[in-house]
């Protein structure tokens, strides 16, 4: 390994501890297993990592083949080697120099997002759940799964055999094609939306992600449908190409209010899938209201209609009031510098 592979793991720990303490981050760092995850950061600072078409050099290892080439042109900052999934990875920090793109005229989306559907834009399109193939990826990892703790409870669990580690691997492989279906479908889907000309403002909603994870009968689609990085990878690639991301406020009602006159319900149940408005008769699928809801947030008074009539929850107790302002998102990365991973 590189001279500075231990300092930079500490420098690392460091950062990560900084940025707990400075409640950046939310979690206090913890040790991790070797047995999974393992990667380690190979440069010993700008300009000892090089790349010559398909290869990388790295520090003490030499020249290591890639399986494409590098999609940027600059100087490389850092490079991180990964193993995920049983496949290596080397991840590369770019400096373009490029001017991050100036922000572009467009109309607004407003996105929903769902399970059954993974998202609904207020132009219509709609972004499938590629919950079919991913079922059947967990069914054969729940086989492999069996097999393990059978082979555990047989041989006992310190016992281990090369047969047993080959079903380790093959669960790696499992969860890392799972990873590769859902990404793959998120990618297109957020790519296609982030680089799209006529788009010059996004709003998606604020997601109560803890709350969605303690519903005993949504907590497992919810995890497998990977919403969050669906958003994490919409918030780059609209700072990469220049278009407003915002989140709408967590109260605001976006599946209950009609997106054409603005009336609002008292309730509505997850079973009704169409939305029907009482007093000017709109009939729309309620997933799509919902997104155009979201579309024209922040253009009249959804403030008060979500702080007076949202101060009840679904259950009849009393919330927190909503904040008054759209909360700012964080800028994930510099568009100057970019990272990606190239399989090696
Ligand atoms: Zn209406």
């Amino acid at each position: 390994m590189s001279q500075n592979a231990s300092k930079n793991a500490i420098h690392n720990l460091d950062r990560a501890i900084k940025n707990w303490l400075k409640k950046l981050q939310a979690k206090k760092p913890r040790k991790h297993k070797r047995q999974y995850g393992q990667k380690y950061q190979a440069d010993n600072g700008k300009g000892t990592v090089k790349v010559c078409g398909n290869a990388v050099y790295l520090p003490k290892i030499q020249w290591v083949k890639m399986r494409e080439c590098m999609r940027f042109e600059g100087e490389i900052v850092q490079a991180t080697v990964t193993k995920t999934h049983g496949r290596w990875f080397v991840c590369l920090t770019v400096e373009t120099g490029e001017e991050p793109p100036d922000k572009r005229d467009g109309e607004t989306i407003g996105i929903d997002m769902g399970l059954k559907t993974l998202a609904v834009y207020s132009d219509g399109t709609t972004v499938e759940n590629p919950k079919a193939s991913m079922d059947h990826q967990y069914r054969k990892l729940r086989r492999v799964d069996k097999s393990i703790s059978r082979s555990k409870k047989v041989h006992g669990k310190t016992n281990t055999s090369k047969r047993r580690q080959k079903k380790y691997d093959e669960r790696q492989r499992i969860y890392g094609r799972i990873a590769n279906i859902r990404d793959d479908v998120h990618h297109k889907a957020t790519s296609a939306l982030g680089s799209a000309k006529h788009v010059g403002r996004v709003i998606v909603e604020s997601l109560n992600v803890a709350g969605l994870r303690r519903n005993k009968h949504l907590s497992r689609a919810f995890h497998r449908a990977g919403l969050s990085g669906f958003l994490r990878m919409l918030a780059y690639k609209c700072a990469w190409n220049g278009v407003v991301f915002e989140k709408a406020d967590r109260w605001f009602a976006s599946t209950k209010t009609c997106s054409d006159c603005g009336q609002k319900k008292v309730a509505m149940d997850l079973s009704e899938r169409e939305y029907v408005c009482m007093d000017c008769g709109l009939v729309l699928d309620r997933d799509l209201n919902a997104a155009r809801n979201l579309a024209q947030y922040g253009q009249y008074g959804q403030y008060d209609a979500a702080s007076s009539a949202e101060s009840q929850n679904g259950r009849g107790g009393f919330v927190s009031p909503a904040r008054t302002e759209a909360e700012p998102t964080k800028r994930l990365l510099e568009p100057q510098q970019l990272s990606l991973a190239f399989a090696i």
